[in-house]
């Protein structure tokens, strides 16, 4: 019997986990996915954000500010690529400026570190935004991130701590029983006394099996241009555009910490929230506001484009609490932007849920906050690169010439915590096949490597989540 079964391993599941191993317990985290953060969490903004959108008061205010200042000791701490940025909201009418002194106002209220600047200070702070700006907000207090990594890091420690990481396990019902609460999934059923619910744009369905339906899931749908790296030096700051009339941020352009650029996403109402097509009008009207705010971006240096799905419901806040039919399940739904900057925050706060619920919480003795080092070769100095090819050769056998990735990283993830199971997967953890090629060259190597190491025929190494065959057997085996 677990003490607490999370259903969902995005970064809020992957943060009540984290937040959970401190505390002696035992605790399982069940994902339909054969990877974590494989839903929202997989494709977003990247954006830490400084706090200054959220409305004074709400949850999303304070779990924002609270989120972003753990979020950053947590990368540190568990080597998360995390990077300061300034971030900008750019105003192009006397109608966006009232916008950004409403932000401003906002900010101050929520004491996030905010200035409005005119069209000269714009331009001074980065020289790369359209000269047609009037005016807009500034911060310093944002940054950018790899989330995938972080859902990822705060999982790992988990599992250190004794954490069951379930995946392949789909959710299908829930049936209460005195003093616990037992979990159907398509593998079995498991027991449990307290239930997390963090499944994302799923919230609502999980809620339900418990008989609560006050929650509604909206998702909405935003889409996405990623560029060459050429294009992500030209901007230092993220930049934003004033929300429009519906409270939608717009498009922003800003880089990724890997050296990209990011131009989107728009919000468009979703039905099925695995839907994760893109479309030509969409990202027209993306590249045009993208331009907008940032002339110089050639969007001949698209090498991807990609669609996330925002966990959004009919209520303008997080909608977090002790489900109104099931005191044995916290509600973690709702979990839209700025979700990724409060999730450290928002874990802690299912953990005092979970207190409240009558779950004792005992520190755990031992409790180990750091996980195996991860090598990036392409970051290592000349010097670097020496030393841990000599100590590893398999370092020196370069296997993602366009981001430089070796075998020795691509061996190290599958000997990690949490196993990679995918080329995708793969792909998230060491960047082969983020490059400029998508994986045109590396593919079929990383492929090799994951049936080599795992021990597993290539006919069952997936490209991506279960089902995405990519060989079905060799040729002309069956005249052999
Ligand atoms: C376009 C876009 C841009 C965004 N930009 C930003 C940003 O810049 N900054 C920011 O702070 N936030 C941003 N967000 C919000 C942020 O991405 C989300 O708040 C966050 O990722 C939500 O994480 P989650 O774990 O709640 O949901 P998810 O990441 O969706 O995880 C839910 C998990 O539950 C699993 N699951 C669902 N149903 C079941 C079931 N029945 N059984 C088992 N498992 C199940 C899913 O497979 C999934 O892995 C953005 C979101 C989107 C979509």
């Amino acid at each position: 019997m677990y003490d607490v079964l999370i259903i969902g391993c995005g970064v809020t599941g992957a943060a009540a986990a984290y937040s959970l191993a401190r505390y002696d317990l035992k605790v399982g985290i069940v994902e339909r996915f054969n990877d974590v953060a494989c839903g929202a969490t997989k494709a977003n903004s990247a954006i830490m954000h400084a706090g200054y959108d959220p409305h004074p008061g709400t949850k999303m205010a304070s779990l924002n500010r609270l989120g972003i200042k753990a979020a950053k000791k947590i990368c540190k701490k568990l080597d998360v690529e995390y990077r300061p940025l300034q971030s900008l909201v750019l105003a192009f009418s006397e109608k966006d400026m009232e916008a950004v002194r409403e932000l401003y106002a906002r900010g101050k209220k929520n004491s996030a570190d905010v200035r409005i600047l005119d069209r000269k200070g714009v331009l001074a702070a980065e020289p790369a935004a359209s000269p047609d700006c009037v005016g807009a907000l500034h911060s310093r207090d944002s940054a950018i991130i790899n989330p995938w990594e972080f859902a990822l890091a705060m999982a790992e420690v988990a599992v250190i701590n004794g954490a069951d990481l379930l995946l392949e396990h789909k959710v299908t019902g829930i049936r209460r029983g005195r003093g616990k609460l037992t979990v159907v999934t398509d593998r079995g059923e498991l027991e449990t006394r307290f239930v997390v619910n963090a499944a994302g744009a799923f919230a609502e369905d999980i809620s339900a099996m418990a008989g609560d339906t006050s929650v509604k899931s909206l998702p909405r749908a935003g889409q996405y241009y990623v560029l060459d790296k050429e294009e992500g030096k030209k901007v230092n700051s993220v930049i934003f555009r004033c929300p429009d009339e519906n409270g939608f941020k717009g498009v922003l352009v800003a880089p990724t910490v890997h050296g990209n650029l990011l131009v989107g996403p728009d919000a468009e109402p979703r039905a099925d929230a695995d839907d994760l097509s893109t479309d030509r009008e969409s990202l027209d009207r993306i590249m045009k506001s993208g331009l907008s705010s940032v002339p110089s971006v050639n969007f001949r240096n698209i090498i991807r484009e990609y669609t996330g799905v925002r966990p959004t419901t009919s209520e303008k806040d997080f909608v977090i609490g002790v489900s109104r039919s099931c005191r044995r399940m916290i509600n973690l739904a709702g979990i839209c932007s700025p979700g990724l900057s409060s999730a450290p925050a928002i874990g802690d706060e299912a953990v005092r849920l979970l207190g409240k619920q009558g779950l004792v919480l005992k520190r755990r003795r031992g409790f180990i906050d750091e996980r195996p080092p991860v090598v990036r070769l392409a970051e290592l100095d000349d010097e670097e690169k020496r030393r841990v090819i000599e100590e590893n050769p398999l370092y020196g056998n370069i296997i993602c010439r366009c981001e430089t990735v070796s075998e020795g990283e691509i061996v190290d993830a599958l000997r990690r915590p949490i196993v990679p199971r995918s080329i995708d997967a793969i792909k998230r953890r060491c960047r082969a096949g983020m490059g400029r090629c998508q994986g045109g060259f590396c593919s079929p190597r990383v492929h090799e490597i994951i049936s080599r190491e795992l021990g597993v025929p290539m006919e069952d190494v997936m490209l991506d989540k279960q089902g995405s065959f990519i060989i079905t057997g060799r040729t002309g085996a069956e005249e052999n």
